[in-house]
């Protein structure tokens, strides 16, 4: 049994998989909170991960590591991009997907792929947080709901998206208490919220020339909403994994696994 691992340090959670390489199967996956402290994040994530698949840390053969925090957490193993490992893991496990969307927590990318899975091209949004998780955060905090339940209190709206005016964060949170202030239905402006950002990351992807073979991923594609208002913006079908959040860390786990087999 050949075990690699695979950590993605990101802005808002930490992600790792533990991959047998013999067999080409996950052995086990999981989703903790970023703490800001990569190294101890990185550490905790990979220990609970051997724990839980009953490894002892020997067992590893590699380990490589992406994200945001890749760099500072002065971890043994590799680095990775972010786009690199979200091709790999997105083709893993569709394998004729050609464009990946991944929206976290504080960017958004769109990643072209060739007919053999190399990265073609790529767009990245970081600097606003209006396309990002981010966003859906703070509105979600303004309706006094949880990022967990916003997606589907948008999605039982009755009628049609209260439109914001705004797109920057500090302003539509403004606008969003406005709304709710003035007696707007809440689940019509989270649907209006939703859009904006779908609309945000609809121009992204519509610049960098989307494919049919679509793979949703990043912790944003947990939010049923965004899956449903996004497949319509582009009028494609997209898959979506059951795992949305750990394709990075899968594809760093492959990465890992071709430096051992
Ligand atoms: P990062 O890599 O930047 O840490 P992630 O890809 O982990 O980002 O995504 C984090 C974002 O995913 C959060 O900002 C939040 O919007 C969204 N998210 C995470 N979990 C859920 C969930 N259970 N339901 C809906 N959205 C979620």
């Amino acid at each position: 049994m050949t075990i690699t691992a695979g950590i993605d340090l990101g802005s808002r959670a930490v992600k790792a998989v533990l991959y047998d390489a013999g067999r080409r199967v996950v052995v086990a996956a999981r989703v903790a909170d970023a703490t800001g402290d990569h190294r101890s994040d990185a550490d905790l994530i990979l220990s609970a991960l051997l724990r839980a698949a009953r490894l002892k840390p020997s067992r590893l053969a590699a380990v490589i590591l992406t994200g945001y925090g890749r760099h500072t957490a002065d971890l043994d193993g590799d680095v990775v991009t972010e786009i690199a490992c979200h091709a790999a893991g997105a083709r893993a496990l569709f394998a004729r997907a050609r464009t990946v969307i991944d929206i976290g927590g504080q960017d958004s990318k769109a990643v072209y792929l060739g007919a053999d899975g190399k990265v073609g091209d790529f767009a990245m949004n970081d600097r606003c947080a209006a396309g990002t998780g981010r966003f859906l955060e703070t509105m979600a905090l303004a309706l006094g709901l949880s990022v967990e339940q916003l997606g589907q209190h948008a999605l039982d709206a009755q009628g049609t998206a209260v439109r914001l005016s705004s797109v920057c964060t500090v302003f539509a949170e403004s606008e969003v208490v406005a709304l709710i202030a003035r007696g707007e239905s809440s689940q019509r402006v989270a649907l209006g919220i939703h859009e904006a950002i779908v609309r945000r990351v609809g121009s992204m992807l519509r610049r960098l020339g989307v494919s049919e073979r679509m793979v949703f991923a990043g912790g944003v594609a947990r939010n049923a909403c965004m899956c449903q208002l996004l497949a319509q913006e582009m009028a494609l079908p997209l898959a979506v994994p059951d795992n949305p959040q750990t394709v990075g860390a899968l594809g760093a786990a492959l990465y890992a696994a071709r430096q051992v087999t």
